[in-house]
């Protein structure tokens, strides 16, 4: 079967007039020859009637903290909610189509509530529907456990659900649409100038994705790349080529920097060594690893080492360098830039020239670390956008 996977995130179906843009791509798809499967995302962003952050704003913190499976039921509601307005609006168009649950999709579970893992698929229904020429608009960011109880796929989940999907039907390949035209070289509510990227390979969107350009989740751009599936990157708004994602990427020999991206919400963290303290000192960052504290930058020196935690890690490290009597001190509200380019490495001086252009406007560079791919520093957050504008007008 000649699959399409057309996902179209929240601000897609979030108002009449792009319900109508979403109808028109998937007449397109029809028109193309292609079996459309359409994947939604719950109407709106934050703050929107059905949006996920206000469907969880509807209940205690203590009560989600212990009851998480009832805390997918009501996360589910969002997007069973845009399947059916979605299906209302192809029907009008003369297009036929039926919604579904994530379960019914056969996305397939562990019972992990709300950043459940997929452990099988089940494309019976589907497929049936398929080869009765209707369309099916599943429900995204959803599955079900092994006993029918629903599960939510955590953060950035529609996007997952459609690799899913492609991989599962074999699609010849899975749109992601949104409101941008696809992956640019900033996030464009940054840098107005930003530009599109044609074309990447799996690895480097992942390193974006992982990184924080948040237009498309890394575990999406995983199962994509685990199936070989392309994945595209489109506006629902306009007809713009988007981003085409497979493995070859592409090689665009006068730039040597992809893009920048940025993830906000770290503390820096510096441990000093201390005579009485040889011992823990030692074994810190073992120690963190051990209570699921995840480190990134880190530095090691003989009498002192420097790494980065996120914000809602702090109440615990502190906690712990307190209680083993460590002489720490802590930077809050830090955001790690990530400036990436498959090249990056050979580019003599670099690391030299983005610490100069920052500190040269007063932004004060608090760490930097390198890997073949990508370029980081550690700044305030105060300072993030004028220095992701200053990194970009050097390089891109
Ligand atoms: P959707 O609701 O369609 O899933 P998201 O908000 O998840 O949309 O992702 C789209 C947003 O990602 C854009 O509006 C844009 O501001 C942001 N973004 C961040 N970095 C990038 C980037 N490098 N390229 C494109 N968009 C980016
Ligand atoms: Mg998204």
């Amino acid at each position: 079967m000649n699959i399409l996977i057309q996902k179209f995130g929240g601000t897609s179906v979030s108002s009449n007039s792009r319900r109508k843009q979403v109808v028109s791509k998937v007449k397109k798809a029809l028109a193309d020859g292609f079996k459309p499967v359409v994947v939604v995302s719950a109407m709106g962003r934050k703050g929107a009637p059905y949006a996920t952050d206000t469907l969880l704003s509807l209940v205690d913190d203590n009560f989600k903290a212990d009851n998480r499976q009832a805390v997918d039921l009501l996360l589910c509601c969002g997007e069973f909610i845009s399947t059916v307005v979605m299906c209302n609006e192809l029907n009008n168009a003369g297009i036929k189509s039926v919604p579904l649950t994530g379960g019914q999709a056969g996305i397939i579970t562990d019972d992990n509530y709300n950043s459940a893992e997929l452990t099988d698929t089940k494309p019976d229904l589907i497929e049936s529907i398929l080869a009765k020429d209707i369309v099916p608009v599943v429900a995204g960011f959803q599955g079900i456990n092994k006993d029918g109880i629903l599960t939510t796929l955590g953060r950035g989940g529609s996007d997952t659900s459609a690799a899913i999907l492609g991989v599962m039907l074999k699609a010849k390949e899975i749109q992601i649409y949104t409101d941008v035209d696809g992956i640019m070289t900033a996030d464009p509510r940054i840098v107005h100038s930003a530009e599109r990227i044609p074309a990447m390979s799996y690895n480097e969107t992942f390193q974006f994705a992982e990184q924080g350009a948040k237009v498309i989740h890394p575990r999406a751009v995983e199962t994509a790349m685990k199936g070989n599936i392309p994945l595209v990157i489109k506006n629902t708004m306009t007809d713009s080529e988007g981003t085409i994602i497979n493995s070859m990427g592409y090689r665009d020999s006068k730039k040597l920097i992809t893009g920048i991206t940025h993830v906000a919400g770290r503390v820096q963290i510096s441990i000093r060594l201390r005579d009485n303290t040889k011992e823990n000192y030692k074994h810190i960052l073992k120690i963190l690893g051990d209570n699921n504290i995840s480190l990134d930058l880190i530095n090691i020196f003989p009498n002192e080492k420097i790494f980065t935690i996120d914000e809602k890690d702090k109440d615990n490290i502190l906690n712990i360098l307190t209680s083993m009597n460590m002489n720490y001190t802590m930077i809050e509200k830090c955001c790690k830039i990530s400036i990436i380019g498959s090249m990056i490495r050979g580019i003599p001086g670099i690391v030299a020239k983005i610490v100069d252009a920052l500190e040269e406007k007063n932004i004060d560079v608090l760490q930097t670390a390198d890997s073949h791919t990508t370029i980081w520093c550690l700044i305030k957050e105060d300072n993030v956008n004028e220095a992701i504008q200053i990194l970009h007008d050097i390089f891109l």
